[in-house]
């Protein structure tokens, strides 16, 4: 159960599982996966970051786009 680790990216603990242990100038620190992916994967990682939250508007957004594609 104590198999978590502190993230210097989030400050708080997170399981290890979802984490990596990456080499810095100060030695080795711990940061979760998520954010890792977030910072250096670019535009689809930012996506998958938040696609939890715009899952919903985007589709609602595409809806509204067939909508308008359906009058025309
Ligand atoms: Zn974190």
């Amino acid at each position: 159960m104590s198999d978590t680790a502190y993230c210097y990216h989030c400050q708080r603990h997170h399981p290890k599982d979802e984490m990596r242990q990456i080499e810095t100038k100060t030695g080795k620190r711990w940061r979760c996966v998520k954010s890792i992916e977030a910072t250096k994967g670019g535009r689809n990682a930012r996506e998958a970051f938040g696609r939890q939250t715009t899952d919903a508007n985007k589709a609602e957004a595409k809806s509204k786009a067939r909508l308008v594609n359906a009058e025309r």
